[in-house]
């Protein structure tokens, strides 16, 4: 129930119609019984800075930031928090003594069902990651955290490569990333225990698509006796990908994004209560009965 007192969360984006994170966060605040709502914003970019500001001047507590916003929000901030400066990206801002705080919750989410699932030593893991987006920066730095022995990021624009590699020149960070080119798959793939597709490709309406071949995939982790492999696609609707199709029919064990998904926003809402836990599961189960029932 809104009433005189409730406290303004939300989403902004470009679009957001497609946004779930009201779904989850309001099944969340509903279950927790607070006097909160989590609201969309759909906002283009030449109103962000005035959004923002309009945000602070009413209230809001904080936000979720989607595409096309989470890198160009940063320069309206006050602060931002060192995981999301090594990202160079923003996907969750709260409002703290009178100033807008930018953070990302994408590592955490990204990490979350990794750690969960495998007690692994994840040094003798070779990851490759399908596309070189925002996403695959999240991904960059989750890896890094796991603490993966080597980070190969794969994309297929010459100059976006050139770009995203130049991107971590000044990170600490990253000492075992490299950027190639697709044409390297067939030398990667062997070698590889952990592959995530980040591209968008196999998203839904377009279910029968995936980034690589089954051939391709023949090739994934042949290698890998110590560490099975695991292929991760970060898109969750159709759940199963054909690109977790195809790892599974060659024996790879398969994660899809809805986890990440949950967890990065479990992650924000956290921060935006002030909370140390909240209902993980009523988050997650809300998605899947709107998504798959
Ligand atoms: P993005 O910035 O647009 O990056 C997409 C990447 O995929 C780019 O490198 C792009 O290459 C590449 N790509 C697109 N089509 C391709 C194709 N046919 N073949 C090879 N590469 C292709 O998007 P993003 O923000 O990184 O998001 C990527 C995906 O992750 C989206 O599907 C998004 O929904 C999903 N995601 C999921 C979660 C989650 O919580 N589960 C979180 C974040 C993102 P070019 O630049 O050359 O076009």
């Amino acid at each position: 129930m809104i009433t005189g007192t409730t406290k303004l969360l939300g989403v902004i984006g470009d679009p957001v119609g497609h946004s779930l994170s009201p779904l989850m966060h309001n099944a969340a605040i509903n279950t927790l019984g607070l006097d909160y709502v989590y609201l969309p914003f759909p906002i283009k970019p030449h109103n962000l800075r005035d959004a923002i500001a309009c945000f602070a001047a009413i209230g809001v507590l904080g936000f979720s930031v989607t595409i096309p916003h989470k890198q160009a929000i940063i320069p309206f901030l006050s602060e931002v928090s060192d995981l999301a400066k090594v990202v160079g990206a923003v996907n969750t801002v709260f409002y703290q003594d009178h100033h807008w705080v930018g953070t990302n919750t994408d590592v955490t989410g990204f990490i979350s069902p990794l750690k969960t699932t495998y007690n692994r030593d994840w040094s003798q893991t070779s990851v490759v990651i399908l596309g070189n987006g925002g996403a695959a920066r999240a991904i960059v730095v989750g890896c890094t955290e796991l603490g993966c022995g080597e980070i190969h990021v794969v994309g297929r624009d010459v100059e976006k490569i050139a770009l995203f590699r130049d991107s971590w020149q000044n990170s600490t960070l990253v000492g075992n990333l490299q950027v190639h080119h697709w044409d390297m798959l067939p030398k990667l793939l062997p070698q590889a225990n952990l592959l995530v597709n980040t591209t968008p490709v196999g998203m839904h309406p377009q279910i029968e698509r995936s980034p690589l071949t089954i051939e391709e995939f023949k090739q994934f982790a042949v290698a890998s006796s110590i560490n099975p492999p695991i292929a991760y696609d970060l898109t969750y609707n159709p759940s199963p990908t054909k690109f977790l199709q195809q790892a599974a029919s060659v024996g790879a064990t398969t994660i899809n994004g809805l986890e990440m998904l949950v967890q990065q926003g479990a992650a924000a809402l956290k921060i935006w209560l002030q909370r140390d836990t909240v209902p993980v599961d009523v988050m997650r189960q809300t998605l899947l009965q709107h998504l798959f029932n």
